[in-house]
């Protein structure tokens, strides 16, 4: 199974992979975790990341492709995998058909995960995950079931990202509405998008997914 989850910042993008990983047995693909894997080798690719995501704007087309077309020829994706975060541009997303379409391979399912503005901010700035196992939590929403242990794997030790603050939020928003919006039409004219309400609680979005994905 091979699919797209669509969706702005905060949207639970990540958070729904993680639940579709384990029950699908299919991989999350997170291009903002494999560049934050990158930033934090401190390579000097990396240290030009840093820069360009922590002004929320989003990196270069050319890196992002080449990224990706690596990364699903390991073997861990032979299953299929879940695309969060990518793609995020149409040249992407047209990138993307080529690959599939070169390897004669097709995505199932594209889902957009549809969240209100005012949501978004307050997800992102309250998000936090374990530094242990990369479990998600939130301030408000996700909190753990005893405070300050995580309920996955019992670390004490518990990270937020440099790009999570309210300045950074908001670039990262207009990104979205210019350079990614787009793409749903994108899938759309394939007639291939289908949406979820981003706005109903964790597991009932899960559910939602789970009832498309079958
Ligand atoms: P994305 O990967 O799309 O950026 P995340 O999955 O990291 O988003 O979610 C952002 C934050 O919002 C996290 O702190 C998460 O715990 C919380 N969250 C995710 N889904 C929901 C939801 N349906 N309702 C409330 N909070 C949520
Ligand atoms: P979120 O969904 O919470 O906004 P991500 O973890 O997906 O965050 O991305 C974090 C940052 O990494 C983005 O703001 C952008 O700078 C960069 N990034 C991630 N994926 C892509 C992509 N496909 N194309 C360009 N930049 C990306
Ligand atoms: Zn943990």
């Amino acid at each position: 199974m091979k699919l797209i989850l669509l969706g702005a910042p905060g949207a639970g993008k990540g958070t729904q992979a993680k639940r579709l990983e384990e029950a699908y047995g299919i991989v999350q693909l997170s291009t903002g975790d494999m560049l934050r894997a990158e930033v934090a080798s401190g390579s000097d690719i990396g240290k030009e990341l840093k820069a360009v995501m922590e002004a929320g704007n989003l990196v270069t087309d050319d890196l992002i492709i080449s990224m990706i077309a690596s990364r699903v020829e390991q073997d861990d994706c032979k299953k299929g995998y879940i695309l969060d975060g990518f793609p995020r541009t149409t040249a992407q997303a047209e990138a993307l058909d080529k690959m599939l379409e070169d390897k004669g391979q097709k995505l199932d399912e594209v889902i957009e995960m549809v969240v209100d503005e005012d949501a978004l901010v307050e997800r992102i700035t309250g998000r936090y995950t374990c530094a242990d196992c990369g479990q998600g939590y939130h301030d408000s929403f996700q909190k753990p079931a005893k405070e300050g242990v995580c309920d996955k794997c019992g670390s004490g030790e518990f990270s937020r990202r440099a790009d999570d603050n309210e300045e950074t939020v908001r670039s990262r928003l207009v990104s979205y509405r210019e350079q990614t919006a787009p793409i749903a039409e994108h899938y759309k004219a394939k007639g291939m998008l289908k949406t979820v309400d981003g706005m109903a609680d964790i597991d009932e979005v899960t559910n939602q997914l789970k009832k498309i994905l079958g």
